[in-house]
């Protein structure tokens, strides 16, 4: 399993899958990509079985520059259908995430009872639903982050976009490996680091709970217990 974000001037749709195809090497069952389409509004695409099955169904699909997500999914709760690929959307927010959320069953009956609806088995869509419930009173993309990581339980590594921050890409972990990679005006997200070496060698392990926030005005990382912000600190990693 393996996530993907990616903020910068490429192409995203591209860019994202041949990142992806880097981390084929530590399995998965289905895969998925979301992306900025030409008119602004986020493109979800999803595929059971290999990732050239995803690639085919991406073929002739351009994003425009900006934030973009991908995953490849070990399913560990429902079957590896493409319902249950992700990424997961809830309203504005589309969320990738590996990992296992413990206390899922109770937040889905929750999130239900508040009038939520599942269109997936997986654990993960309480998450999209969550932080689209506090996007709805915050507007503000990482905090809504930071107050659904408060209800959650278990283990992530999640990247998150936002229909209406086309500008913004948000990462966390915990538990499961996130590394930060910074390149030339712009930032990745992945799981382990060949995912991004062809773009840049500056990387940074994301510390756990704490929200890489990469914006119009760069990279913030926000802990999620509201302590003060920390300083990136990127290293070179050295040629092979
Ligand atoms: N628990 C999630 C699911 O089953 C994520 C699996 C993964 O880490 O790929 O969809």
């Amino acid at each position: 399993c393996g996530i993907i974000g990616y903020i910068g001037p490429e192409e995203p749709v591209s860019l994202v899958l041949e990142a992806l195809s880097r981390l084929e090497y530590r399995g998965y069952d289905s895969a998925g990509v979301a992306y900025f389409g030409k008119d602004g509004r986020i493109e979800v695409a999803r595929a059971s079985g290999k990732l050239s099955n995803l690639v085919a169904l991406c073929q002739g699909q351009e994003g425009r520059p900006g934030p973009a997500i991908g995953h490849i999914r070990w399913a560990t709760h429902g079957a590896p259908t493409e319902d249950n690929a992700h990424p997961h959307r809830s309203g504005p927010i589309v969320v990738v995430h590996n990992g296992i959320i413990e206390n899922d069953r109770e937040l889905r009956e929750c999130l239900t009872s508040e009038g939520f609806s599942f269109s997936s088995e997986t654990d993960t869509e309480v998450v999209a639903h969550l932080i689209h419930r506090y996007f709805r009173s915050t507007g503000n993309l990482s905090e809504s982050v930071r107050l659904a990581l408060r209800d959650v339980r278990g283990s992530y590594a999640l990247a998150v976009l936002c229909e209406d921050r086309p500008g913004e890409l948000v990462g966390v972990r915990r538990g499961a490996p996130l590394l930060l990679g910074e390149g030339d005006h712009s930032f990745f997200l992945a799981s382990d680091v060949p995912a991004f070496l062809k773009w840049t060698r500056k990387v940074m392990p994301l510390p756990p709970d704490v929200i890489a926030a990469i914006g119009p005005e760069g990279l913030a990382l926000l802990p999620v217990d509201g302590s003060v912000p920390l300083s990136p600190v990127f290293e070179e990693v050295p040629w092979d």
